[in-house]
């Protein structure tokens, strides 16, 4: 993609405007983050997503999750008019708002989404793991070899969000079940092929090198830009290794407590750390950075009467 090679920075200064009049948007992991890492519930972030909509600010998942499972999420959680990130960066969608006439095709995916695949191909993915499983003699389970049975049983997923996990367009999770020093052979092998392994909550990731999820949102934030004529201010909130990337592409970042014991340390000079785990530690999180010192985004939008009073 064009636009790709000139993403801005991550460490890009937030420009000089007014800053209750500069847009923001908002990027976040699921899994653990927006969603309940074991019961998928975001009730205690529910408060928050409906005053970003109600302001007008963006909010994009960003997840490792496939286009088939967040299809569905999405309508849950009201973001239908705003683009996602599946499969850790390598599938991007963009619902119309987001489309620019002269590099979109009409979307021909439901909704009118178009659809941006910004790796390589699953199916080239999958012939080369097959082979360096043989030729480096190391021992892992691809998703594709798991069945719907054993993908619930791992996942937690009923059986219908199973499936639509296993349809994978650009990325391919996998179960390790070899050594350290065996993943790091296996590593390095993939870099040969222009592949990249990234460990997420549940599985490492093997997919295409410079499609993860900071660049997805690089992406993103420039094609916001352009489409907007100015620069926002970017939050950025995730629990895992494979959020790393997207929190270093933001302006303000959330680090959310996991259920885990992986080390997430972004070089973010604006970090915040939750106490409180998954959509609980989210609305802290955005709180910590939009609840108190941003005028604009603590006023109660249901309290127009009491601010015009103020005013
Ligand atoms: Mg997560």
């Amino acid at each position: 993609m064009s636009e790709h090679a000139n993403a801005p920075l991550a460490s890009a200064a937030i420009s000089s405007i007014d800053p209750a009049l500069q847009p923001r948007l908002v990027v976040t992991d699921l899994d653990g983050s927006l969603l309940d890492h074991h019961s998928y519930d975001f009730s205690p972030a529910a408060p928050w997503l409906a005053r970003l909509k109600q302001l007008g600010v963006p909010v994009i998942p960003v997840t490792s999750k496939t286009r088939a499972e967040l299809i569905p999420l999405r309508e849950t959680l009201g973001l239908t008019a705003t683009p996602f990130i599946a499969e850790n960066g390598a599938v991007i969608g963009l619902p119309p708002g987001w489309c620019h006439a002269r590099l979109d095709r009409p979307g021909n995916a439901q909704d009118g989404i178009v659809i941006k695949h910004t790796g390589v191909d699953i199916g080239f993915i999958r012939a080369r793991l097959n082979i360096w499983r043989k030729r480096l003699n190391i021992h892992f389970t691809r998703m594709g070899e798991l069945s719907t049975q054993e993908v619930m049983e791992l996942t937690g997923l009923d059986e219908t969000r199973a499936k639509a996990a296993r349809q994978r367009e650009g990325s391919e999770p996998l179960i390790w079940r070899d050594d350290e020093a065996a993943l790091e052979t296996f590593r390095h092998a993939l870099e040969g092929d222009g592949l990249e392994l990234t460990q997420g909550g549940r599985f490492w990731h093997v997919m295409g090198r410079a499609s993860d999820k900071g660049s997805a949102v690089e992406w993103l934030i420039k094609r916001f830009t352009s489409l907007r004529g100015s620069q926002p201010v970017s939050l950025g909130l995730g629990d895992g290794p494979n959020d790393i990337t997207m929190l270093e592409a933001v302006n303000q970042a959330v680090v959310i407590k996991g259920c885990h014991d992986l080390q997430v340390e972004p070089h973010n000079v604006s970090l915040y750390r939750t106490q409180a785990t998954g959509p609980a530690g989210w609305a802290e999180g955005v709180a910590h950075w939009w609840g108190r010192d941003n005028g604009r985004l603590a006023e109660v939008p249901d309290n127009k009467a009491a601010n015009s009073v103020a005013v």
